[in-house]
């Protein structure tokens, strides 16, 4: 995880680090540093905690027109200054994002360097000296490095003998080269630089990166070559919160932009079928996905079961690399991932490629690894989401795999019920749920339960609970409250369940009956006329379908975890020890 940023220009570098960082720390917060060039020398600061810690102990006079800076998202040694990046070994100083698998045997050959940090970057770092001290040419010593290192890496790098340049190499950990005006820049995501520029280049594997005058790119070999330029679709507004108090509910109020976004471009001008496998061809379909991207898999399972009628199973990512596969040529497997980085799904996708088994990727960022390396891909067009807790991007991954669900039922007469989402959530965004969120927000745990396609939104109302209010919230298929959890049920202890499904509707009722009567706060999330006595609050949103009231009650559950999150006055966007873009294990 972590975000980096690199800057060489005409301009003063600090400023530019800064803005960078501050818009990449979803991407990891524990710490912060900076490294610039002043007379020859580097200057390193650094510090625990926020950029904007950062940016209050540098002195506003500095300038320097080449720097790097990181913001950290600890894997190995724990959080202090001395760990905080960049890191600087002899002539190297450098800033990392990734993890190096091997650093143990690695350290075993640096026996002279004394390291400060009980970081692996520190150690790569001193190998990178340890390399340059044999062999004076940065660009072999960065082609011998790519061999001898296992891990994940972006690196950002200073030279004492160049200090004039900056040097970059990534492997699996995402890092962008861009340029404006003769000036140049380096970050992990684009919305560190929209400021500048609106064009970059993707880095491939182990692709080395010179910045002196201008900037030269090099393939394995050591070969010059050109990289495609690419325009990025987002505006410096995806970085801001735009009056909004937190981006998360900045980003729960672009859902209705974004599933206009995906309309117009996947139904309207009809992008579908260049991006879309030969559905004809599969028996089976499996989702893969970790987090939230595996609870969209799980409600839309339900969509593809009712309307498509194909066997579906969903993986969790991290458990489906490690398994045995029973998948066939007639599996189609689908990868879901917002940063299209995340390391267990990224995995995951290259033993089903291995396999020889057809793939598609669903994800937000252009260019990502896994968007790069499936077989087929379609993005899902939510714009950057800058919060860790992700809300329109589950939206527009649910919403795409429902597409899909039509496109391969051939049921398309639902699609005109999608255009009245906008105005439907717009009723569910005016809610009160500051009334509700005051019955929740004191309790240490809460439950939600549901059965079916109802069960898929209770895991995810519970993750977006847990993951920013810290209460400690599960999620049941209600039927299963009776075989342990009821016991926990105490007086007040906040139940929310929920019913869109009319089919399975009586049966959930009697389990919300049965908590309801043992004291349970019931909070109760419905699309049906439903009335009666087991329940001390009802939300209700509009009835629509099946296959679209999934949409209405996440984004309940994301303004009620928003606003539990919010009386307990936590740090909403950037919720502790989490970060966005999981590109670890
Ligand atoms: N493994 C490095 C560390 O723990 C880099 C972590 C990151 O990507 O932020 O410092």
């Amino acid at each position: 995880m972590c975000g980096i940023v690199g800057y060489k220009g005409k301009n003063n570098s600090i400023p530019v680090l800064l803005n960078g960082l501050k818009s990449l720390e979803y991407r990891g917060y524990d710490s912060a540093g900076i490294a610039f060039v002043k007379n020859k020398k580097v200057k390193i600061i650094k510090n625990i905690g926020r950029v904007s810690i950062l940016e209050s102990s540098i002195d506003s006079n500095e300038f320097s027109n080449i720097g790097i800076a990181h913001t950290r998202w600890a894997t190995h040694g724990k959080v202090n200054k001395v760990n905080a990046h960049p890191h600087r070994v002899g002539k190297i100083t450098l800033v990392h994002n990734g993890i190096i698998e091997n650093y143990d045997e690695i350290k075993n050959k640096l026996s002279s360097y004394k390291l400060k940090s009980t970081t692996d970057t520190e150690i790569l770092c001193a190998y990178i000296d340890y390399l340059y001290s044999k062999n004076h040419n940065m660009l072999e010593v960065l082609n011998k490095l790519k061999d001898d290192i296992k891990g994940s890496y972006a690196l950002v790098i200073i030279n004492d003998d160049e200090i004039d340049s900056l040097y970059a190499i990534r492997k699996n950990s995402p890092l962008i080269v861009a340029s404006n005006d003769n000036e140049f820049y380096l970050a992990s995501d684009m919305p560190a630089l929209i400021k500048y520029t609106n064009k970059y280049m993707l880095l491939d594997n182990d692709e080395i990166v010179k910045i002196s005058d201008n900037i030269y790119i090099y393939d394995k070999s050591l070969k010059e070559i050109n990289k495609k330029i690419l325009t990025f679709e987002g505006t410096s507004n995806d970085a801001m919160k735009c009056g909004y108090e937190h981006f998360m509910l900045k980003e729960i109020h672009e859902e209705p932009k974004v599933i206009n976004n995906i309309l117009s471009y996947y139904v309207t001008d009809n992008h579908f079928n260049e991006n879309m496998p030969n559905f004809k061809n599969y028996k089976e379909i499996y989702f893969v996905g970790c987090g939230s991207a595996a609870y969209t898999a799980d409600i839309a399972k339900k969509v593809f079961e009712k309307y498509v009628n194909v066997k579906c199973e969903v993986f969790l990512a991290s458990e489906y690399r490690y398994q045995k596969h029973f998948y066939t040529k007639k599996t189609l497997v689908i990868f879901i991932s917002q940063s299209g980085e995340t390391a267990d799904t990224l995995e995951a996708l290259r033993i089903t490629k291995n396999d020889g088994i057809d793939t598609l990727a669903l994800v937000n960022v252009v260019g990502s690894s896994i968007a790069r390396e499936a077989d087929k891909t379609l993005y899902i067009k939510a714009g950057p989401e800058i919060a860790v807790a992700t809300t329109k991007a589950f939206v527009a991954q649910y919403m795409l795999l429902t597409l899909i669900a039509l496109k391969m039922s051939n049921n398309e007469k639902y699609l005109c019920d999608y255009k009245s989402l906008e105005k439907r959530l717009e009723k569910v965004f005016k809610i009160d749920y500051i009334k509700y969120a005051n019955k929740i927000y004191k309790s240490n745990n809460a439950f939600f339960i549901g059965r079916q396609i109802d069960y898929g939104l209770c895991e995810e109302g519970s993750l977006k609970l847990k993951e920013i209010s810290y209460i400690n919230s599960s999620a049941f298929a209600s039927g299963e409250l009776k075989h342990g959890t009821i016991s926990l049920i105490e007086n007040k202890t906040p139940v929310i369940s929920i019913i869109t499904d009319e089919d399975i509707s009586l049966k959930t009722i009697s389990n919300i009956k049965e908590v309801h009567t043992r004291g349970a706060y019931s909070l109760f999330i419905t699309t049906l006329d439903i009335d009666g006595d087991f329940y001390d609050d009802k939300i209700k949103v509009d009835n629509i379908n099946f296959i679209l009231n999934p949409i209405l009650v996440v984004s309940v559950l994301q303004l009620l975890a928003y606003n539990v999150a919010k009386l307990k006055g936590e740090d909403i966007d950037k919720p502790r020890n989490l970060a966005k873009s999981v590109t670890v294990e």
